[in-house]
């Protein structure tokens, strides 16, 4: 019998993603939706509040894919959890890691499956890099993660609001690809951070890690396309180079062959093994490199984004 799962919070990544992935995986079916949206357009059963879907719907659900903004999710994932619900969590996976560690407890308790889904771990080519670079000394990390507030993020307030991590929402995707390939934890030393004057969250931001040259350079005023890319170099001077968000990998120059696969359907896969072995796996770290940052970092302000 296929996994029944809900998906709550019924936007963008949720439709573009999470629907198409649910649907092409035989192990699982999709039954209903949480949105406060009248025009979902999804034809599935659906109830604006997730606490209703849980009790109302519950018998009848096994678990559940949390697609809100990040500052609602633990709330929701909590109730999941109670209601006996495996639970898979969009990136970033919490608000804080209070919550996350909070959650962690009761995925214990309750014996359910929770799934931090960092989905550009599962981008084609950053299991290779992961293998190319273990064991290695990492003398030097470049990140430069750069795109358009305005063509990726149109519209999204919460994005912008306290607890909506501004430019560290497309940065945590490096940051969790970065904590995933690395042999040894990344430590921010210095950090400085932009804020818009009228809003609440960063819009650009520069990372010092320890060592001597680890950087990271977020910046979503950036127009001209999009730069995805993490480049390390070992005390050996090899050189591993993921480009295009982990899509393409450079081993010393030469592109890899290194297949292609959906990130999501991945991400799938992964929920379901994790689902069948009585499993959860929680990874916290890109998380913490942004608790980090916000703990070291120096606040500067910038002209108002409208
Ligand atoms: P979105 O289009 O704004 O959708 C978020 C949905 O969450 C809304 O449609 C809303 O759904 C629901 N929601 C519940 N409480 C909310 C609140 N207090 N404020 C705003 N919305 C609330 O955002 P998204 O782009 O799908 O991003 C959602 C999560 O997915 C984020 O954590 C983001 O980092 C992650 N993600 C996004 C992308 C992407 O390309 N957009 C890629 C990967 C991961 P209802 O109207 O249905 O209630």
């Amino acid at each position: 019998m296929p996994i029944r799962i809900a998906i709550v919070g019924y936007g963008k990544i949720a439709k573009d993603q999470h629907v198409p992935s649910i649907i092409a995986d035989p192990r699982f079916e999709l039954v209903a939706i949480s949105t406060r949206s009248r025009d979902h357009g999804s034809g599935l059963p659906c109830y604006p509040e997730p606490e209703k879907l849980f009790t109302e719907f519950g018998g009848r659900l096994d678990a559940v894919a949390i697609c809100t903004p990040p500052v609602v999710r633990h709330a929701i994932a909590r109730d999941a959890l109670r209601a006996g619900l495996h639970v898979l969590l969009e990136k970033p996976p919490a608000a804080t890691l209070g919550e996350i560690e909070h959650l962690c407890g009761i995925a214990r308790e309750t014996g359910r499956t929770l799934y931090t889904g960092w989905h550009s771990q599962h981008a084609s080519g950053v299991a290779r890099a992961a293998e190319a670079l273990a064991g290695a000394k990492v003398a030097k990390l470049h990140i430069s993660w750069l795109e358009d507030v305005r063509k990726w993020h149109p519209g999204q307030e919460w994005i912008w609001a306290p607890g909506g991590f501004g430019v560290f929402d497309p940065g945590v995707n490096a940051l969790s690809i970065a904590t995933r390939i690395l042999p040894e934890p990344l430590f921010v030393r210095e950090a400085s951070l932009l804020f818009p004057e009228n809003k609440q969250a960063p819009i650009a931001a520069t990372l010092t890690f320890a060592g001597d040259d680890m950087r990271a350079e977020m910046d979503w005023r950036f127009t001209e396309g999009e730069q995805w890319t993490i480049r390390a170099e070992t005390d050996a001077g090899r050189t591993v180079e993921l480009r295009d968000g982990g899509a393409r990998l450079f081993i010393d120059g030469i592109q890899q062959e290194v297949g292609e696969h959906g990130e999501y359907p991945s991400i799938y896969n992964r929920f379901a093994e994790l689902i069948e072995s009585g499993a959860s796996e929680v990874d916290r770290e890109p998380l913490r490199i942004v608790a980090d940052a916000f703990m070291v970092g120096r606040r500067e302000l910038t002209e108002p984004f409208a």
